[in-house]
């Protein structure tokens, strides 16, 4: 489960702060599938970034299945990242001139398996996204959809409990979106793994059970009514 209290990220810019969040608390339950969701500049992307793990708050409390998140170091972090969250991005960052298949085994290099194993492991979760028969293809011989589900793949390939993903169709055409969408639907649904994922588009945010809305760094919605994948 996810829990946070009072959380605030201050930017300084020169003389001035800007506060990005200011006093965010929520939780999410393990299995929950959320849109988060508001304009341009409301706070959306620093939020996935605390809850990734990739930043720290200014100030207030993250708790992960009740371990605070602030108290660990840097190892401890970046394992608890490794192992437990998956992260998929607009812009899908895969590395170029690095094949689907390698970009996928990248996850997995410190986890004491042999290069077999990851090979294996990383066949199956491209197999899984979609991308049978693709493994060897480079970024640019990829679509833009099938990038993300490359993308994906990486996300999972450690087995996370927790997929965040930030505007993750947001690169992508209505139907190709809607396909994302899908596998994330059947992540959610068949293994159970928690969503957050980050969306202006109403009917990307659809897909979800609870939609939580920010507006200049606070929550100003929470949203659980209807919605769902279909
Ligand atoms: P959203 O994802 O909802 O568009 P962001 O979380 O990216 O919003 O940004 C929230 C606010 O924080 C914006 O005003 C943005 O300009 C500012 N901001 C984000 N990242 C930084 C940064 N690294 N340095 C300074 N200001 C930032
Ligand atoms: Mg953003």
């Amino acid at each position: 489960m996810i829990e946070v209290r009072d959380l605030v990220k201050v930017y300084s810019l020169g003389d001035t702060e800007l506060r990005a969040l200011d006093g965010v608390s929520l939780t999410v339950g393990d299995g929950e599938f959320v849109a988060v969701m508001g304009a341009s500049g409301s706070g959306k992307s620093t939020f996935m970034n605390m809850l990734g793990c990739l930043d720290r708050p200014t100030s207030g409390e993250y708790l992960l299945d009740g371990v605070a998140v602030g108290g660990l170091s840097k190892d401890r972090l970046a394992e608890l990242r490794n192992r437990t969250i998956g992260f998929v991005f607009q812009g899908f960052n895969l590395l170029a001139r690095t094949s689907a298949i390698e970009n996928v085994e990248l996850p997995m290099l410190y986890n004491g398996m042999s290069a077999g194993q990851r090979r294996e492991k990383a066949m199956a979760t491209l197999a899984e996204v979609g991308l049978e028969g693709r493994e060897h293809h480079f970024p640019n011989q990829l679509s833009g959809g099938q990038q993300q589900r490359v993308a994906i793949a990486r996300a999972l390939v450690n087995s996370p409990s927790l997929i965040f993903a930030d505007e993750p169709t947001g690169n992508l055409d209505t139907k190709t979106g809607g396909e994302i969408m899908r596998i994330f639907c059947r992540l959610n649904e068949d293994k159970g793994i928690t969503v957050v994922l980050v969306t202006h588009e109403l009917d990307i945010a659809g897909y979800a059970r609870r939609r939580i809305h920010f507006r200049d760094g606070r929550v100003v919605e929470d949203d659980r009514s209807g919605g769902g994948c279909r």
